[in-house]
């Protein structure tokens, strides 16, 4: 099942809010039995034909008018299989593993398509499978590849671009269900091995529970799988202590290929200098090379922490604080930026003790022992007042730290009740700027905002420059006019030596923006991996290559096509 973001009792209010907005406006189709097709066809008719010139489908019936089905086609020709071959592939992988694994079962599906955080346009996938070992995962990808069915691999289901939505139905592989199991600790090596679905949160309870004092440092979305982690790519506040999953927290990566083939990307040894690096290959990969089962990871030592929270008069001010705090050496594990639209947020919801000045806020974790902090407490005080800070407070322990951190902790469900909309609906983006430019860029995207009338408080991963403009929309009305928003972001951080993604990944949304970021060259060797890895293209299809037949992404005026099979 997908991971739910689990609210704090104070926001529970807000909720149901949430959950209306989707419900809303996420009307999959849920077609079971082809009995529920003809109708669906009909009354669809020209619109659909019309849509899928546009998005690169082809409505096929064979020339002898045998057998009417509709299926995909790419430029080259037909694809996947046909409404037949997706009912044999999902036949034979009945066979393969016990009867609840298997589900084509509406809710199921539907849970499979998108998240609650994803408003876009997204289809469910035509089964979905819980397989329990490697050997079953090679065993569903060889049935897909007979029937050219697509394979969408699948975590914990938090990702926010679409990456797990099935434009062309197929089979997805949940590993969350069965495969999420830790297989070895080697506390003295620091790493473990785990299956791929584990999510990082369980990890991390169970080495606390064993008294292993060694934790894995990603902390993207709420118990997201390490699989997942590792194909977009992953990072998040930890990131300016530990980096992101692109340093070297993966060691070793076992996986099925597209054709069946299961391969081992490393050995455990910490270092290898044999040849390009095969685990880095899945890294942001988005499940597009193969299904990832099994993960060596590295582990470092948890360190007790302690929170600071500065204001400041400006966002300026904050990033040359944080450009000092880094460059003098200050043991900090995350700095985090509010906008003074967050903090007026939070104070509105009571969730700091005190109201904070509603001023431009950075939050620190310093960390170490308790005269590391100190000394780091002396410095941080230092180099704020030499920024002209307003006030800073200091937590002298865990719970003092916890009732600060709420304020950072709670930012986004504070934005989505202080909006005051009805059903607000968020609209996640996050492109990222090298620092030194990030005062630009943070007052360009807070002008563009405030000129549009949106509210949008600000949210920023400061010290590596991934800014989160926190958009609330009224309703699902706002859509294009926010898509415009972003896009107008993305190409200012694209032109200020950005990208459009700093953590989430490309996903079913934001491929359109690769070749103006990466070039047609960069652009053209991702394909020729894809090919060569996936030349029948079922690993995910529609997600991050920019030259894919045009899954759907967030238009508002878009509607699903019908699932490529039934039972
Ligand atoms: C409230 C919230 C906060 C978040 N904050 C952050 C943040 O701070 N930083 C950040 O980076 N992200 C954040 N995210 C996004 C999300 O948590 C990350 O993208 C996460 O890495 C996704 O992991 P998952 O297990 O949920 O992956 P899924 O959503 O299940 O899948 C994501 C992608 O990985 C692929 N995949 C999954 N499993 C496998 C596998 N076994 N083999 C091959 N491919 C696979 C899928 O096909 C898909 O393309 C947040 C999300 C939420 C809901």
């Amino acid at each position: 099942m997908a991971a739910r973001a689990r609210l704090p009792a104070v926001f529970r209010a807000a909720r149901p809010v949430i959950r209306t907005a989707r419900r809303s406006y996420s009307t999959p189709p849920s077609s079971s039995s082809s009995s529920t097709w003809a109708p669906l066809l009909v009354g669809l008719g020209t619109g659909l034909a019309l849509m899928y010139a546009t998005i690169g489908f082809t409505s096929s019936e064979t020339q002898d008018g045998k057998h009417k089905h509709l299926s995909v086609h790419n430029r080259e020709g037909e694809r996947f299989g046909a409404r037949d071959d997706y009912r044999k592939a999902i036949a034979e992988i009945r066979a393969l593993l016990p009867d609840d694994d298997v589900s084509t079962d509406e809710t199921d599906r539907e849970v499979h398509a998108a998240n609650e955080w994803y408003y876009g346009a997204h289809q469910p996938p035509t089964a979905v499978v819980y397989p329990h070992t490697t050997e079953d995962v090679q065993a569903i990808v060889r049935v897909c590849a007979k029937y050219r069915v697509p394979v969408i691999p699948y975590g914990s289901g938090t990702s926010l671009e679409g990456h797990f939505s099935a434009p062309y139905g197929g089979v997805c592989v949940n590993l969350g269900r069965h495969m999420d199991k830790i297989i070895a600790v080697h506390a003295m090596d620091g790493d473990a091995v785990v299956q791929a679905g584990i999510g990082y949160e369980t990890l991390n309870n169970a080495l606390a529970q064993g008294g292993v004092g060694l934790f894995f440092p990603l902390d993207p979305g709420p118990n997201a799988s390490v699989a997942g982690m590792l194909s977009t790519g992953c990072s998040g506040p930890n990131a300016l202590r530990y980096g992101s999953a692109r340093a070297e927290w993966f060691i070793n990566v076992t996986a099925v290929l597209p054709d069946g083939s299961i391969v081992k990307t490393r050995q455990r040894a910490k270092k290898s200098s044999t040849g390009p690096d095969m685990t880095k290959l899945f890294i942001g990969a988005e499940g597009t090379l193969g299904v990832v089962t099994e993960v060596t990871l590295r582990l470092t030592p948890k360190q007790p922490t302690r929170v600071a929270v500065v204001s400041f008069p400006s966002v300026t001010h904050a990033v040359n604080a944080v450009v000092d705090v880094v460059n003098k050496g200050v043991n900090i594990q995350c700095a985090e930026l509010l906008d003074s639209l967050f903090i007026q947020a939070a104070n509105h919801l009571g969730i700091v003790p005190n109201p904070l000045p509603e001023k431009d806020t950075l939050f620190f974790k310093l960390l170490g022992t308790d005269a590391m902090m100190d000394e780091s407490e002396r410095l941080l005080r230092e180099i704020a007042k030499q920024h002209s800070s307003i006030e800073m407070r200091m937590a002298h322990n865990d719970q003092e730290s916890d009732a600060l951190w709420a304020a950072r902790k709670g930012a986004l469900y504070a934005a989505l009740s202080h909006s005051g909309y009805e059903t607000p609906m968020l609209y996640g983006n996050d492109p990222c700027v090298p620092l030194s430019a990030l005062p630009e860029f943070v007052a360009e995207c807070q002008k563009e905002m405030k000129e549009k009338g949106v509210y949008g408080p600000i949210v920023a991963h400061i010290a590596d420059g991934t800014v989160h403009s926190t958009i609330i929309m009224r309703d699902r009305s706002e859509i294009p006019m926010v898509d415009d928003l972003v896009k107008s972001f993305v190409s200012k951080a694209i032109a200020l030596d950005g990208t459009c993604s700093g953590e989430h990944g490309v996903g079913a949304t934001k491929k359109k923006f690769l070749p103006s970021e990466l070039g047609d060259g960069t652009c053209g060797m991702l394909r020729t991996i894809k090919d060569a890895l996936d030349p029948l293209g079922i690993m995910n299809p529609g997600k991050l290559y920019p030259d894919e037949p045009d899954a759907p992404g967030h238009d508002a005026n878009w509607a699903p096509p019908p699932p490529a099979c039934c039972t």
